[in-house]
């Protein structure tokens, strides 16, 4: 019998698990590919994420420190620099598996290849069956990405307007021509779908090329992607892959009385950036100091309910708001993109978003003055 089985190992996971290690907790991680694994991702690893590490991530992960975007909305283009570093790009089977490895070094039990099947609740403890066996533990953490089934068992599947489809690829080029491109700044292209849009990631000898949009409003995606491809002078024939991605900022349920979802698995995702990471990171620590303080300390069971407030009160507030800002970009979707490509000072305060120096509630309060009125509100 475990204290802990944590269901995934990706930054939600690995995050849940060093808190569990370093609590002393009898812990389980069940991770089903063998790592370093595969990440449908941009690579984008903000100074938000990196915020919630108790240790630094090597040099020789960051790949490019990004200072700045270039934003392009049909022949317009603007780009801004900052003086600080909003983010660093990686390539996320390093990213996961550096993660996991700082997860190990606690000492909790890693298995490795091994798929969870199933869960069942009992009154005083989980079982989690598994291709391989069957384990039990007082909690489990779900954190099986946006794609696993586990987490319908605490909340309703999401409907076609609350997850997006993203389509990735990565396209090897050489460093100095990428730096030709595009330096230390990330490049972005509003208006390729609806609640989305396309990206050119600059990375250590290759690009991630992507699209993303809500999946109600992308019924071809392949078809979208292949045209951002074409448009950007790519032409070659490159290996596609799509992945689901959550739109966060919607209510859902994240607890039952044993089993807390984290990460994707929650939903906790920024919707108008896209950004997961950091809320996989600060989802699964909160998971495991909330057990390890029942466990540890006698609390009642019921305290696990704590998990969503805590949320709520971390973040679920930023993802509100991130989620009204693309609405009402989306609303109008023409003249916002204008007005986010034409004003730099817009994209400039954007940009201190990410790197954690302002929160999209007060971004917002600052934006709306300065958007005319029958934008917001309709005429
Ligand atoms: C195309 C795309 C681009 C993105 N770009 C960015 C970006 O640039 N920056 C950013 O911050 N975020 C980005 N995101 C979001 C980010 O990837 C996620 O928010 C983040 O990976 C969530 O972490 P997680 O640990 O919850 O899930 P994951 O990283 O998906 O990890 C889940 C793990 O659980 C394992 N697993 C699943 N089911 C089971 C099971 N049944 N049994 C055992 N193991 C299981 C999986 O193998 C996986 O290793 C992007 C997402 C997509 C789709």
């Amino acid at each position: 019998m475990y204290d802990l089985i944590i269901v995934g190992g990706g930054p939600s996971g690995s995050a849940a698990g060093r808190i569990a290690g370093n609590m002393g907790l009898e812990t389980l991680l069940i991770e089903k590919e063998t790592f370093p694994r595969y990440k449908t991702c941009g690579g984008a690893f903000s100074e938000h994420a990196m915020s919630y590490l108790d240790f630094t991530i090597p040099k020789s992960i960051h790949e490019r420190d990004i200072f700045g975007a270039r934003v392009h909305f049909g022949d317009r283009v603007i780009e801004k620099h900052k003086e600080h570093r909003i983010a660093t790009l990686v390539t996320r089977s390093v990213l996961d598996n550096y993660l996991l490895e700082k997860a190990k070094e606690t000492g909790i039990e890693v298995k490795i290849g091994e798929k969870v099947i199933d869960y069942k609740e009992n009154h005083n403890y989980v079982e989690v069956y598994t291709n391989t066996g069957v384990h039990k533990a007082e909690f489990v953490i779900v954190a099986e990405g946006s794609q696993g089934k586990l987490k319908n068992r605490i909340r309703r599947r999401d409907k076609r307007s609350e997850y997006g489809i993203c389509m990735v690829t990565e396209i090897k080029e050489e460093n100095e021509k990428i730096d030709r491109y595009i330096h230390n700044a990330i490049d972005i292209h509003l208006g390729v779908s609806k609640m989305g849009y396309g990206w050119i990631f600059p990375h250590k000898n290759y690009y991630s090329v992507g699209i993303g949009g809500l999946a109600k409003d992308l019924p071809f995606p392949k078809k979208t992607m292949i045209n951002f491809l074409r448009g950007n002078g790519f032409n070659n024939k490159y290996k596609l892959k799509a992945h689901l991605i959550p739109v966060g900022g919607i209510k859902r349920n994240t607890v039952s009385s044993r089993v807390v979802l984290c990460g994707d698995a929650a939903g906790f995702v920024d919707p108008f950036y896209g950004e997961g990471i950091a809320y996989a990171i600060r989802s699964g620590q909160i998971a495991a100091e909330i057990i390890s303080d029942i466990l540890l300390n006698k609390k009642e069971l019921s305290s696990l309910k704590k998990y969503e407030s805590i949320c709520e009160r971390e973040f679920a507030d930023n993802l509100k708001y991130s989620l009204m800002l693309s609405r009402m970009m989306h609303r109008f979707p023409g003249i916002f993109f204008k007005i986010f490509t034409s004003n730099e000072e817009i994209l400039d305060k954007y940009l201190d978003v990410p790197a954690l120096k302002m929160t999209y509630k007060s971004y917002i309060k600052w934006l709306i003055p300065r958007v005319p009125k029958c934008l917001l509100f309709g005429s």
